[in-house]
């Protein structure tokens, strides 16, 4: 193994090669500073003498199925000028770590199609060894998160343990990246960035979240000028959820009178009606024609899918106003009950026109998440976990 090698393969410069030997699986390649011309970085002056070695062991990336050891004897310089003592810094090193930049280098191109605890294992080294060098390549490139551009802002939250503990992620919808991550869904956790925002995204046009009241409180005092979209996921998740509430009710009253009819009818009830095969489309039928709560139930939910589908505010405007009449004359509580709900919201649901936002690119990005959360790496460190999520959209 020649100095050549060592410097084109593993980029290890400024040292002298002494010497290669085996130990166990693992070979060692020992090299030297010997360089006096050096400048100090005190004086500039260039010329030192060498005030006592130490030896390090930095890991190399393997050489075929050999790990790759650097034995590193280190001088410690003294300036001859002005007697300043200081170790040298070599180009090859990162800091304090114990591995070249180039096995750093090799970890970082493992990652792109390995987890972490495969290259971790394929290179000998611990888990957190891996998840730190990866950190650390994050966190440089995520330091600044451009927002100047930023036109539309999407706000959702998932949970981060069992049943407590949320975190709220903010998405550009143009890039569908992962714009800031926090714990929490309070307004004061949410502040520093929505300030970031205020001053930084001066294109900001719209912004998209659920109906959540913190969420809305925010906005309006941090941007109160920025139009909040109220989503057309979540109001069909709530009307969705208020179908199945009165199903479970009419079900309990069946069951009651020894009868079963509904039994099975969720996912039927729930599904957009054109994705249903025409067997279920049929069986539904039959099952709404028995049902007439239900029945109008069902009719309302297809007919708020057209909300979206309006064309302009204007015309939004008198259908969704028309939708709510129907919701509240309907003597059906869980109907009037998403009624009021959309007449307290209506502006927010308004925004979509003409802007047009949903939060359809977090339904995506949310799969992406729950991939994350199930992967071993989950929140045993939260910083390399929201560094994780600013970099999804690479992946
Ligand atoms: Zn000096």
């Amino acid at each position: 193994m020649s100095m050549s090698i060592l410097y084109h393969a593993f980029g290890i410069k400024g040292v002298t090669y002494r010497s290669t030997y085996y130990l166990g699986n693992a070979v060692l390649f020992r090299v030297e500073t010997t360089d006096h011309h050096v400048r100090c970085p005190k004086c500039g002056k260039n010329y030192c003498i060498f005030r006592g070695p130490k030896t390090r062991w930095l890991r190399m990336p393997p050489i075929g199925r050999k790990q790759a050891i650097l034995e590193l004897i280190m001088h410690r310089l003294q300036c001859k000028n002005c007697e300043n003592l200081w170790w040298p810094r070599l180009p090859f090193m990162l800091g304090t770590a114990r591995y070249t930049r180039s096995f750093a280098l090799t970890v970082l191109d493992l990652l792109r199609s390995w987890t972490i605890s495969a290259v971790a294992k394929y290179l000998h080294v611990s888990w957190d060894v891996v998840k730190d060098i990866h950190k650390s390549r994050l966190a440089t490139k995520y330091r600044r998160i451009d927002l100047r551009k930023v036109k539309y802002i999407g706000v959702d939250e998932f949970s981060i343990r069992k049943n407590h503990d949320y975190m709220t992620i903010f998405i550009d919808f143009q890039t569908g990246r992962v714009l800031h991550a926090v714990e929490g869904t309070e307004k004061e956790v949410l502040s520093p960035f929505l300030r970031k925002l205020a001053k930084k995204a001066k294109q900001l046009k719209a912004v998209a979240m659920d109906m959540s009241a913190s969420y809305t409180a925010a906005f309006k005092k941090y941007l109160p000028n920025v139009p909040v979209v109220f989503d057309r996921f979540h109001i069909m998740a709530l009307m969705s959820r208020q179908i199945d509430s009165l199903r479970r009710e009419e079900q309990n009253v069946l069951a009651a009178e020894g009868k079963s009819t509904l039994k099975g009818s969720r996912y039927l009830l729930l599904r957009n009606y054109h994705s249903l095969t025409q067997k279920h489309q049929q069986k539904l039928d039959r099952l709404l024609e028995a049902n007439q709560p239900l029945f109008t139930m069902h009719v309302m939910k297809e007919q708020l899918r057209l909300f979206w589908e309006q064309g302009n505010k204007k015309r939004a405007d008198s259908f969704i106003k028309q939708w709510v009449f129907d919701a509240l004359v309907s003597g059906i509580k869980q109907l009037i009950s998403v009624g009021m709900t959309i007449l307290r919201r209506l502006e927010g649901l308004l925004n979509y026109y003409p802007h047009k936002i949903t939060n359809g690119p977090l339904e995506g990005l949310n799969n992406k998440i729950k991939t994350m959360k199930r992967q071993a790496y989950g929140f045993r460190d939260m910083e390399y976990f929201k560094l994780r999520l600013y970099d999804l959209h690479t992946s």
